[in-house]
């Protein structure tokens, strides 16, 4: 049978994600992979999950089954409650909503705010499951560039006067600002208060996806965008992906009300809530007060493997070729010399010797970053 002509104009225009394709191969056992953001399965906490899983069983037994809310478990919003407000992140339990994974969240926040044809404005490089969810969208993806201290205002503020002069007003500009996946950059606490002042200005939304934020390893904690903002211009997404096992597909977006609103009734025709039970094992788990304690060994570890990889650049690569230095989180992104092209070198010379990354080119929305 023919599908073609049966198939939506979204489902005809989604491509196979580079990530998906090269993490494909990474699946080989004789491959060194750099590819795809894995956390590391020795720090998943699997012997105390062990315990709590039968305590969870034990105590709550067929509630823990049963559906539950759509916008979360309220006993898991009030831990993550406690555990931003640490962070600093001050917020009522309404402008929490639990997700399968962020990247639910990022395609939440997609169907409420873009229509086919939407600009929305993201880093250059970007998250990959990022552009990917803005493309099935099919919105139009405007690209900006970053440095060493994030997204590049003065750059930003010509795009939006730019789009503006031609009518065009952004749904929102999405931004990693902590440990970039996948450059590794964070934004400075300047450029995150010149952000909310931009946003202000063209009267757009921000979209903050941070997933590492709790992963710093070294330097000074930058303020969350998502506290910095007072005219509830912000989403923020967060997850446990990494800060305690990806497995799980536990996490929550911060919203104000009236967006949450929103989100939850979208949330709600894509998978009516996320599996309660997880969320039961993830409440119990904080309320032990096990997560602190699992974030501080993770980031010792990757403070091990981020200052062994730094070390080896340094002895091994030649002249010319640049690479950041992150101080926290899983990325690590490197700049070969212009001209170069990392997709040849990876076929020509990556794969052949087991080793994977992932190509630049899949990270630029506007076909750059091929070094
Ligand atoms: N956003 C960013 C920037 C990410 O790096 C990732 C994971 N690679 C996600 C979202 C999705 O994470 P999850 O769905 O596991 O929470």
């Amino acid at each position: 049978m023919d599908y073609s002509p049966l198939f939506s104009i979204q489902a005809k225009t989604a491509t196979r994600s580079v990530i998906r394709e090269i993490l494909k191969l990474t699946q080989k056992p004789e491959i060194i992979s750099f590819a795809g953001g894995l956390p590391a399965p020795d720090t998943f906490p699997v012997d105390i999950l062990t315990d709590i899983v039968a305590k969870v069983l034990k105590d709550q037994g067929p509630s823990a089954l049963q559906y539950g809310l759509t916008e979360g478990d309220p006993r898991l919003r009030e831990e993550i409650q406690k555990w931003i407000a640490a962070d600093g992140v001050d917020t009522s339990i309404e402008e929490i909503v639990i997700t399968n994974g962020s990247q639910q969240g990022l395609d939440l926040t997609c169907r409420v705010l873009l229509n086919p044809g939407d600009t929305v404005i993201v880093e250059l490089p970007s998250y990959l499951g990022g552009l990917q969810t803005f493309r099935a969208s099919q919105a139009n993806i405007e690209g900006v560039l970053q440095d060493e201290g994030g997204l590049r205002m003065d750059l930003l503020e010509e795009k939006l006067e730019d789009l503006a002069s031609r009518g065009i007003r952004p749904k929102f500009i999405y931004v990693v600002p902590d440990f970039q996946n996948p450059s590794g950059v964070t934004m400075d606490n300047e450029r995150r208060v010149r952000l909310l002042e931009l946003a202000a200005k063209f009267d757009t939304l921000i979209l903050e996806d941070t997933p590492y934020r709790q992963l710093r390893f070294s330097g000074q904690s930058q303020t969350p965008i998502y506290s910095l903002d007072k005219d509830g211009r912000v989403i923020t997404l967060n997850t446990f992906s990494k800060l305690f096992c990806p497995g799980f597909r536990l996490a929550w977006l911060l919203a104000p009300p009236a967006l949450a609103e929103k989100i939850i009734i979208a949330k709600q025709s894509t998978d009516l809530c996320t599996p309660p039970f997880n969320q039961a094992v993830m409440a119990q788990y904080m309320a032990e007060g096990r997560l602190g304690p699992q974030v501080e060994s993770i980031k010792k570890e990757y403070k091990e493997k981020g200052e062994l990889m730094l070390n080896l650049l340094d002895e091994h690569m030649p002249e010319g070729i640049q690479w950041t230095r992150p101080e926290g989180g899983l990325f690590l992104w490197v700049m070969l010399k212009q001209g170069m092209d990392s997709l040849e070198m990876l076929e020509k010379y990556a794969i052949p010797r087991n080793v994977a990354y992932v190509i630049g080119s899949a990270f630029y929305c506007d076909g750059g970053g091929a070094n």
